[in-house]
Parts: C-alpha cells; structure tokens; sequence
C-alpha cells in the first residue's frame, strides 16, 4: 500500500472526531472565600458547569484548589479554546501575575497564567475582579452598547474598570482603573489600602457604618445605637425607617462617590455609569444626593447629555461574566 492511499484512508477518520469537537470556554472567580469555576460553550452565556470550593482548606493552597477545580468540569471530549481568571487585587494582565490579593494571605507576585498554561496546555488568561466585571457588564449587563463606560463597585472596598473606545483600559503595567483610590479628601479617614481619604476609605460600606458608629459615639441619636455592631445594609434600612443620621451617612457617601464621578466624567466622558455592590443597593437615600453631586461639581452639562447612571446587572454572576467576555477575546 503506497502512503497516498493510506492517508486517503484515514482522513475521513480524522475529520469525523475533530467534526465532534465543539470550542468551549472555561472560567474561573477566585474570592477571598470562595473559587467558582464554570464551563461554557462557545456562543453561549449560560454554562453547562459550575462549580464551587472553598479558597483555602483540607491544607491546600489556594493555587492548588483552583487548578483542581478546573480539572473536575474539564470537558471530555470537547476543545477547551481559552481558560480565564478573575482574580482579586492588582494584577499584570499582560504576564498574568496576581501581584497581592487581599484576604488570601500569602499570595504574593503569583504567575497564575504560567500555572494554568502548564497545567492544562492551553491558553490563558487573568485579570482584576473588578475590571473584569466592567467587562461583564459591558458585554453581558446593564451597560450592553456603551463603548464608554465606567462599572463602579461599591461593597466592601470600592473598586472599578473603565471601557474606553469599545476596549478595556489597562494602563501600561494593568494597573489602570482604581476608581476607589483617588483622593477626596486629603486630611480625612485612612484607606484600607494605607493612603488618607481616598474614596474608599469614605464611602465604602464599613467606612458608612463605621462613620455613624463615630457619630453614635459622639452621642447622635439614632435607631442603630442600641446595635453593637452593624454594617451599611443596616444603614440603609435605618435610613427607609427615617433614621435622621442613617440618612446623613448615606448623603454624605453619595455626596463623595457623585464629586468623584464629576472627576471621572471629566477624565473619561462615558456614556453609562454603572454602580455595582451591595452598597448601591441603599436606593435613592445614596443616589439621590450622589447625582446632586455630580451635577454640582460637573464643568459642563454636555457630560450629562444622555449619560445612563444605573445599577449593576449580573450580581454575583459578574466576575465569571466578565471572565467569559476576557476569555473570547483570545478565540
Ligand atoms: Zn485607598
């Protein structure tokens, strides 16, 4: 049998199984207490796995757990095209290293991409939690069809990423869009990060609550002093009871976030603002005054002119969304 024919032979074979191959994505979120991972078919948004662990535990590293984690939805007879990772903290999307993540102690200039690369020989992918969630929700959420916009996050820290020109900003080393630390206030309270008065530091969740819990002390009456602890959810519940200082608190962290959106306006000129975490959740108590703000302290009305300012629409969801949206931009 001469080669021409063999290979006449088998082709037909080939074609079939590489026919029965169809792409997917897999994706991954790592949290400070949490690491979701799911599997997606090419062309399709919900994921036909999903699955969950803890990050640390059973004396494993964090590192460790993910990689596992991907392992367990790793498709068995299907192509993986890309894998990609929302990570915490600042991050080198470019060489794929988690320079520090918060609340995972000890991950420091971690090379998730070579790890992912190496384990499972195919390509990959990182990027910042937050960033990658201004990427879910510009692609897949509340900001479907703006080029520019900017995803505000405000939860326990605040966080953002910026969409500029239909693209992710990232800046020179990833770093880009630290919508949270910027000064606000240079004399006031100290940021988690370890710098004074950025915005953070006064309009973040526990810098709500910890900001009436000062004000309790200094013998303000308000429904929450009988609370020994409570957080800014509490906050604005006191607040929809007509808690006077519930209420102050909240104008006063929407006072700060629309003075530093008025600076971003002026910055990136977006045409949607989407605020996402648990605080945006406070209602017109926080972004009533929030846009009184960003009005006041705004150069020109044109930066208003149809600018869409609204919540977040993929909740917990975003990070594996915006995962998803970073991995198809390597097909
Ligand atoms: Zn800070």
């Amino acid at each position: 049998m001469d080669d021409s024919r063999l290979y006449s032979t088998r082709q037909p074979k080939i074609y079939a199984i590489l026919c029965a191959m169809a792409d997917t994505y897999i994706v991954a979120d790592i949290g400070g207490t949490q690491i979701r991972a799911a599997l997606f078919p090419s062309y399709q948004t919900t994921p036909v796995k999903i699955v969950r662990t803890s990050t640390q535990g059973d004396g494993q590293e964090p590192l460790e757990r993910l990689l596992n984690l991907i392992a367990t939805i790793w498709p068995v007879s299907d192509r993986v095209v890309a894998i990609a990772v929302a990570a915490p903290g600042p991050s080198d999307p470019y060489e794929g290293i988690v320079f520090e993540a918060p609340n995972i102690p000890g991950w420091t200039n971690v090379p998730l991409k070579k790890h992912l690369q190496e384990r499972f020989q195919t390509l990959a992918t990182i990027g910042n939690d937050a960033n990658l969630a201004a990427m879910g929700e510009w692609r897949y959420g509340a900001g479907k069809g703006h080029n520019h916009l900017l995803y505000v996050t405000v939860s326990t820290g605040i966080g953002g990423g910026v969409i500029s020109d239909g693209k992710l900003l990232l800046g020179v080393r990833g770093l880009a869009g630290e919508l949270g630390h910027i000064t606000v206030d240079p004399n006031g309270p100290m940021c988690g990060c370890g710098k004074r008065g950025h915005l953070e530091a006064i309009a973040s969740g526990p810098a709500i609550s910890r900001w009436v819990a000062d004000e309790i002390s200094r013998g303000v009456p308000s429904i929450l002093s009988s609370r020994v602890n409570f957080s800014a959810k509490d906050v604005a519940w006191a607040a929809n009871e007509n808690d006077l200082l519930a209420k102050t608190a909240l104008k006063r962290a929407g006072t700060y976030l629309g003075i530093a959106f008025a600076d971003f306006l002026h910055i990136f000129n977006p045409s949607a603002i989407i605020i996402g975490g648990g605080v945006s959740r406070s209602g017109s108590h926080l972004l009533v005054p929030l846009r009184n703000a960003l009005r006041e302290h705004v150069i020109s009305e044109a930066y208003l002119e149809d600018l869409v300012i609204t919540t977040a629409a993929l909740g917990d969801e975003v990070g594996l969304m915006g995962a998803l949206a970073l991995a198809q931009t390597l097909a």
